[in-house]
């Protein structure tokens, strides 16, 4: 059980809130044998007003549906129904700051062929928001992301991640907190499961899409920048390119924002606390906690795009 789920841990399953001790999969599918299952990571947060709130829950759970029809998974449930059954898998679980793992995964059939239908579970389990001041030293993964002519890599599938799980353990071997990993042409692609910027003469660069997944907090942190009118560029660039760089940061939904001290044996030069990194790790911060969102979730109008 490890620290996600205890006894009495409540889970959605297939409409139903059952025991997570209790809940069964099939060991005779697809998604054990094969990795062919799609999943979200979602965070919810205690407001400042102290009302919980799923950060961009529609975002998510819009990607949930189109990596399940990326890969011609059955699915049948809305948005909505997904939303409240979170809502409700987090009120019956006791959680506010929380991390929520939905995951939409086949029955039985060891084939290649199509299913007739999809289970579906959501996961959630306490989390803390980070944001801290730790900066990670990363590390440029001997991995490539998968290749998008042989994946959908803007799909949230499960196989996906053998790659992210071998350039993480290679880099936490080799002493890294965390792998950088190119794309097929050797630039800068993304983490194991977060996106990267970089800070250079007051402007913020991101690989560009094609070969990344364009994750919901990169693109909470383009729109931070256009709010506060900070340049940014979607760019392909190389690894020496990032070695001139003033300061870099992963984001996503887990990572949240968090900085780098340096990049294999490149330290960046900027104080992370003098750079414009830090100010969007900031505004992050503040919005994913900020309460006048919150009103228009009580709307039920699930709006949570900054407004
Ligand atoms: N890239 C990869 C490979 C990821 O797994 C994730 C996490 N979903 C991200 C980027 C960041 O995406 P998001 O901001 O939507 O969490």
């Amino acid at each position: 059980m490890g620290n996600y789920y205890h006894e009495g841990t409540i889970i959605w399953h297939n409409g139903r809130y059952v025991k997570a001790a209790e809940a069964l999969i099939d060991l005779y599918s697809q998604s054990m044998h094969y990795g062919y299952s799609v999943f979200e990571g979602i965070r919810s947060y205690r407001t400042e007003a102290g009302y919980t709130r799923i950060f961009k829950a529609r975002e998510h759970y819009e990607r949930l549906y189109s990596s399940a029809k990326a890969l011609n998974l059955p699915y049948h449930w809305s948005v909505d129904e997904l939303i409240e059954a979170t809502y409700e898998v987090l009120a019956v679980n006791d959680l506010q700051d929380a991390y929520i793992r939905p995951i939409v995964y086949a029955p039985a059939n060891m084939t290649f062929a199509l299913n007739e239908e999809s289970f579906i579970a959501i996961k959630a389990w306490g989390m803390a928001p980070f944001l801290g001041e730790k900066l990670l030293r990363v590390m440029t993964s001997s991995f490539q992301r998968p290749n998008p002519k042989g994946f959908h890599i803007l799909a949230k599938a499960s196989g996906h991640y053998v790659n992210s799980i071998l350039a993480s353990q290679e880099a936490k071997a080799a002493g890294f907190d965390e792998a950088l990993l190119t794309d097929g042409n050797g630039m800068v692609a993304e983490g194991p499961g977060a996106n990267v910027f970089f800070e250079k003469n007051g402007r913020l660069f991101t690989p560009a899409p094609g070969n990344i997944l364009t994750g919901i907090t990169r693109a909470t942190v383009l729109e931070i920048c256009a709010k506060a009118g900070i340049p940014t560029e979607e760019k392909v660039a190389t690894i020496e390119e990032l070695k001139t760089a003033d300061a870099a940061f992963f984001c996503g939904t887990a990572a949240e924002v968090v900085g780098w001290s340096h990049f294999d044996d490149y330290a960046f030069p900027l104080p992370w606390s003098e750079s414009i990194s830090h100010q969007i790790q900031k505004a992050y911060k503040a919005l994913v906690t900020e309460s006048k969102l919150t009103e228009k979730i009580m709307n039920k109008s699930y709006i949570s795009t900054p407004a």
